[in-house]
């Protein structure tokens, strides 16, 4: 099967002059996957193409997309969950955040995660496969399309870990940006840090998109490397300092500041001590840090910090001049919020 949604103005007119037919034939293509008025996930509603060149697409294994919806979960706050089938029987999970101003889609990059990061649901049934560029674009299709409201920010933040998966991540940005029209600045892009993956992702940034303006979240959530690896398997093969090292070079390549993303678990990362520790780890650099609180997971032995903790870990990093904020958590009772992505 070949996915069209994925596929840029450039990749659709050369398949049109492939089949011999003029290269408009590909805008033609091009308008229609990505309307979101008039689009569908059939080669024969596509009626200003000769008939002989759809039937040639469709004969070729051209498809337009492939996701079914299988469940959708409305949380009270307007956070909606979609449960998605791949063509190959496996499932994803998406997430559509409105606001007044702005739907946010926290879309999947892998079905499942090899990370096994203890306090999140995805990662406990480890990795089935990693997803194509055309299926994280109908992730976003098919939000916009259910909730009727223009998607304006992207975060790879649902199940996966993006830098896994970086050649298709990377070439869903490009298509987020110019085919659906969604600026970089747009875009975040959340990982628990792979050894040499953060200067392998702005090369390829600059080298394929010729920019890389999009947020680079880091998953954090340790104020030092033992509690780290305590939580965080992956993080025995990746020291803490390098991965701070290794985001101010991102910095200082990109102009970007990066988001240090920090789930307050009781009792083990959110003493006014470790608020200390992680503020002399990322001082003197642009960074900034979201507090988490943590998501009632089933059957994990972790608890969310209380509010006096909370409030106190918070007030200790802006007294150590750290840029902090709490990022309020929707859709927890569809377990939709962060960490509760389980396909189910
Ligand atoms: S937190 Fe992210 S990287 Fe870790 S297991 Fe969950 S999805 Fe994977």
């Amino acid at each position: 099967m070949k996915n069209l949604l994925g596929c840029s103005i450039e990749d659709l007119e050369k398949i049109a002059l492939s089949y011999g037919e003029l290269s408009f034939r590909g805008k033609q293509i091009h308008n229609y996957i990505y309307n979101p008025k008039i689009r569908s996930n059939n080669i024969d509603d596509l009626q200003n193409l000769p008939s002989n060149f759809r039937n040639k697409l469709k004969s070729e294994g051209f498809i337009i997309g492939g996701l079914k919806l299988e469940k959708k979960s409305l949380s009270n706050d307007g956070t909606l969950k979609l449960l998605l089938r791949t063509l190959d029987g496996e499932f994803i999970e998406s997430v559509g955040i409105p606001t007044n101003k702005r739907l946010t889609v926290c879309v999947s990059s892998q079905v499942g995660c090899p990370m096994d990061c203890k306090f999140c649901a995805t990662g406990k049934d480890g990795l089935k496969r990693s997803l194509k560029a055309g299926e994280i674009i109908e992730q976003i299709l098919l939000i916009q399309k259910e909730m009727s409201m223009k998607v304006t920010n992207i975060v790879f933040m649902g199940m996966g870990e993006p830098l896994l998966n970086l050649n298709e991540v990377l070439i869903a940005i490009k298509c987020i940006n110019k085919d659906l029209n969604i600026s970089q600045r747009k875009m975040t892009v959340s990982t628990v840090a792979i050894p040499n993956k953060i200067s392998q992702l702005s090369k390829l940034s600059f080298e394929r998109l010729g920019k890389c303006q999009f947020t680079l979240a880091i998953s954090l959530h340790a104020p030092n490397q033992k509690i780290r690896e305590s939580i965080i398997p992956s993080a025995r093969n990746y020291n803490i300092k390098q991965i701070i090292s290794d985001c101010r070079n991102y910095v200082s390549q990109t102009g970007r500041r990066i988001s240090f993303e920090y789930i307050l678990l009781n009792g083990i990362n959110d003493q006014e001590e470790h608020a200390d520790q992680l503020s002399n780890l990322i001082r003197g650099f642009q960074s900034h840090v979201n507090l988490i609180s943590y998501n009632d997971i089933e059957e994990m032995p972790f608890q969310k910090s209380s509010f006096s903790n909370a409030h106190k870990f918070k007030s200790r990093l802006l007294q150590n001049g750290i840029n902090v904020s709490f990022r309020k958590s929707r859709g927890l009772e569809k377990n939709a919020a962060c960490g509760q992505l389980r396909r189910i």
